[in-house]
């Protein structure tokens, strides 16, 4: 049975709120194209509500602002309980929304670990004392910076939601969230709990619409702070232009990847081949840290695109809602047809198609588990973000050479290396150009270790303190002192 949608309107200043203009947006089962509920669409007029309930919120006198940082963590704390208490739901939610298999929208439970990490931290933010010149004290003050806007893509809106907006809040911003049109129901259930954990008015506020609308409003607004973004490079690049228009946003940038895993002789084929599917397959493809460009070492290149096929057909694609199916559809028919498109490009520019490549039925948005041989690289496949389920194996002969051809790519999300040579990995890890590295797994780090990109995969990172440091600023404070006694 679907679950059921309990909010489809705007969350302004604790209260649902129907969009100024009244308009409101159809949203999507991607298993067979559904409409599943009427949402609100948000647009300026109601950025700019949403950013003036968060700019009172954020007040010097207001109740967000008066709470201790160890009170900001305990509404945090609770607000996690909640998301437990509710995970079955917001996993089925998840799944209905986005066709994230159930199995994996569940096993994201680790977003109420991300939660509790992100509130033991609120108490954790500190200054400096300097060791200044003169006679004076001189110290530094870690502060909220502000208002943030906070930019959703569709891909795992439950984790990075939780993600983004707990560590804002951490830091005691207040913010304001505009989710992905694709995918806006789970933002909306997670806020109606952030309010029964008892975040105050005008904290959190939840404007659902598109990029050109409300998206832009936000990126725009001269009361907003600081823009997280998670998305493309090509609205990155956007952002970070919208951001020094009307006045000087501080900006995280999660951007896409085309990241490279590599495979050396020495690796055991059995642990290999399902760590590389993995690593492209899961969630159909739609992982920024996807690992698009698989490298293999000529030794071992044949017997492992063998496996990789044989893998490959073993995965079950079918209804996200079935616990027995790994894959499900692609978001929608933009992105599946932009997908097909990709795999006719590969075979017409020469790769050997070896598995899959072809849509499945003719409802929802189904695309077989696909693998191209004898990839190239200044094939586009091996060039352009494909977000779809495609694993792209390329030969190598030696490390220098495919550390070199791993990098020349404009993005620098993730890598990986499979080899039991540790001087291998060593080397690897030492010179990918990548915010990312893992060696012998490629996924995992948690909400503790930093994630971002090099290059045009991004600007700064999430997770751990370098991620809550970056919604503060640093305030010099430097005192006098009487002459020297
Ligand atoms: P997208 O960039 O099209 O949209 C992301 C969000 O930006 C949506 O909420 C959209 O409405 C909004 N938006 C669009 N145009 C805007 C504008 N001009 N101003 C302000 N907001 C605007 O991305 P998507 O299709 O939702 O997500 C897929 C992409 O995200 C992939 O490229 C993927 O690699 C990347 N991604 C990166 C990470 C990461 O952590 N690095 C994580 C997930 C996804």
């Amino acid at each position: 049975m679907a679950p059921e949608v309990k909010y489809t309107k705007l969350f302004i200043d604790n209260e649902w709120v129907d969009a100024k203009s009244g308009k409101t947006f159809d949203t999507y089962n991607p298993h067979d194209g559904s409409v599943i509920a009427k949402v609100a669409e948000g647009d300026k007029a109601d950025i700019d509500l949403a950013v003036a309930a968060a700019k009172r919120a954020f007040h010097r006198n207001s109740e967000w602002r008066q709470l201790d940082a160890s009170q900001r963590g305990e509404i945090l704390r609770k607000f996690s309980d909640l998301v437990e208490r509710d995970w079955q739901y917001l996993a089925e939610l998840e799944s209905y929304n986005n066709g994230m298999v159930i199995s994996l929208a569940k096993a994201l439970k680790v977003a109420v670990n991300i939660i509790r990490y992100i509130a033991s931290c609120a108490d954790k933010i500190k200054g400096d004392t300097i060791a200044a010149d003169g006679e004076v004290f001189s110290y530094t003050l870690r502060q909220p910076v502000g208002v943030s806007g906070i930019i959703l893509p569709w891909n795992f809106p439950i984790y990075i939601f939780v993600n983004k907006v707990c560590t804002a809040l951490a830091a005691g911003c207040t913010v304001v969230v505009k989710p992905a049109e694709q995918t806006p129901l789970t933002a909306l259930a997670l806020v109606a709990l952030m309010a029964e954990a008892g975040v105050p008015k005008g904290v959190v506020n939840v404007v659902n619409g598109f990029g050109p609308g409300a998206g832009t409003a936000l990126t725009h607004h001269v009361d907003v702070a600081k823009i997280s973004f998670t998305g493309s490079v090509e609205v990155g690049k956007l952002i970070q232009q919208a951001a020094g228009t009307n006045n000087l946003k501080r900006i995280t940038l999660e951007l896409g990847g085309k990241s490279p895993l590599v495979v050396m002789n020495d690796a055991d084929l059995n642990i290999a081949v399902p760590i590389a599917a993995n690593a492209v397959f899961a969630h159909q493809g739609q992982v920024c840290v996807a690992a698009s460009r698989l490298f293999v070492q000529s030794g071992i290149y044949d017997k492992f695109v063998e496996a990789a096929v044989k893998h490959a057909k073993g995965i079950k694609v079918g209804n996200p809602a079935d616990p027995t199916s790994q894959n499900g559809p692609q978001i929608d028919g933009e992105i599946m047809s932009k997908v097909l498109g990709y795999i006719e490009k590969g075979k017409k520019e020469g790769a050997k198609l070896v598995c899959g490549g072809n849509r499945i039925g003719t409802t929802g948005y189904y695309v077989e588990p696909t693998v191209f041989a004898d990839v190239t690289d200044e094939m586009t496949i091996a060039k352009e973000e494909i977000f779809g389920p495609v694993q792209s194996i390329l030969k190598f002969d030696t490390l220098e050479e495919v550390i070199d051809r791993a990098n020349d790519t404009s993005y620098g999300l993730s890598a990986g290396i499979i080899t039991t040579n540790v001087n291998n990995a060593l080397q690897f890890a030492k010179h990918v150009e990548s915010g990312i590295v893992r060696v012998n797994t490629y996924m995992g780090g948690g909400p503790q270790s930093p994630f971002g990109g090099f290059k045009d995969s991004g600007i700064g990172r999430e997770n751990g303190m370098d991620a809550l440091l970056a919604y503060t600023e640093v305030k010099n404070v430097v005192i006098s002192l009487p002459k020297k006694v």
